[in-house]
């Protein structure tokens, strides 16, 4: 089975292999040094700057997204949200749940965020700025320098939701001003879901440790005392920890740099085999990590339906409102030019059959 899916996405052997394996004991010195390595190594490759703090949570991203929401602002804060799609709507669910003001930049399908978007917020006090660096529901990658400055003028903590733009697109923390990046262990690390990543700036961490908040699970203060000796408050997902480990120490001759120009040459070769076909792609700026696609005859679920049956190919359908406008072809994880020829003479076939 081929899988185009933006997350779970193909794992290698050699972290399949350390899957199989009996999971040891973590409270131990071997463990602890491990944790501090993934640290290290998470830091270095997130651009994450001095003082800055790197923690490990067990849960999918959508918990990192609101540990970090809830260790840093509350209903005396005011945050701007953008909300291009499903994974915007998250953030925004997540203030609302939590009691916090916001004000949202909502952008329709496939759009990028521009500096027209922001104006209408120049001069106005924000304490917070969240957005999803790639909304996945559409395919967008916003302008990160565009979020920067908006944030430096008026002092806003910035967080990313990063999940599923590290290592498939360029970015550098501290280059980007960012407060918080998130990432999680299912997509381009492709690796097991259940671990979640918050990289904190020294600002954010010492924002977190000031602050009382009403969880237990969900209280950065305890990861990051526990984090300082490569330790976690609860036992976490120690097999994703340990295959992260080798996933991180195998990209250390080429960087995440290498990781998104690979990614960038998948896409780009997956885009040019279905050019001559009728589907739209409908992100104005899109990530390296998938591309979003808008058939022109079809309904859109119909094609994930039967590539999946009929061909054994998984790409990703879209829910709620987009189901039959958009399914979603991801470059993340153990894949090849030779996999996108698949997919790609599976469309054209389809074509042919008069099935797209
Ligand atoms: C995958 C993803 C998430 C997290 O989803 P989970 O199902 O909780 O892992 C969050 N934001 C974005 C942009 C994503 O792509």
């Amino acid at each position: 089975m081929l899988n185009f899916t933006i997350g779970p996405v193909a794992m290698d052997e050699e972290i399949r292999k350390i899957g199989s394996e009996q999971i040891p004991y973590f409270r131990t010195p071997e463990f602890s040094e491990l944790m501090l390595e993934n640290e290290a190594l998470m830091k270095r490759y997130m651009g994450a700057g001095e003082g800055a703090r790197v923690l490990f949570l067990t849960g999918s991203g959508t918990a990192s997204m609101e540990a970090a929401v809830m260790n840093l602002f509350d209903e005396n804060d005011r945050l701007l949200v953008v909300n291009g799609g499903s994974f915007g709507q998250r953030f925004v669910d997540i203030c609302e749940i939590h009691g916090i003001p916001h004000e949202v930049i909502a952008l329709a399908a496939g759009k990028a965020l521009r500096a027209e978007h922001l104006a209408p917020y120049e001069g106005q006090r924000f304490t917070g700025f969240l957005v999803n660096l790639h909304e996945t529901s559409t395919g967008v990658h916003y302008d990160i320098g565009l979020i920067r400055e908006f944030c430096k003028t008026c002092g806003a903590m910035l967080v990313v939701d990063s999940i599923s733009s590290f290592l498939a697109d360029p970015f550098d923390m501290e280059e980007s001003g960012a407060d918080v990046v998130i990432t999680g262990s299912q997509k381009a690390l492709a690796l097991p879901p259940g671990l979640s990543v918050i990289a904190l700036s020294r600002r954010a961490a010492a924002r977190v440790e000031s602050r009382k908040i009403k969880s237990l699970y969900f209280d950065l203060k305890l990861y990051l005392k526990d984090g300082t000796r490569g330790q976690t408050p609860f036992t976490p997902a120690v097999s994703v920890l340990i295959q992260l480990n080798k996933r991180l120490k195998r990209m250390e001759a080429g960087g995440p740099e290498a990781e998104s120009r690979r990614m960038e040459r998948l896409a780009e070769d997956f885009r040019a085999r279905i050019k001559d076909l009728p589907l739209e792609e409908i992100s104005e700026s899109p990530s390296n990590a998938m591309t979003a696609l808008h058939p022109l005859r079809v309904p859109a679920y119909r094609v994930y339906e039967i590539l999946k049956e009929e061909y054994g190919i998984f790409v990703c359908p879209n829910g709620g409102a987009l189901r039959d406008e958009i399914f979603r072809v991801g470059h993340l994880g153990a894949l090849t030019e030779e996999d996108n020829k698949v997919l790609s003479d599976a469309l054209h076939d389809m074509e042919r059959r008069g099935l797209l």
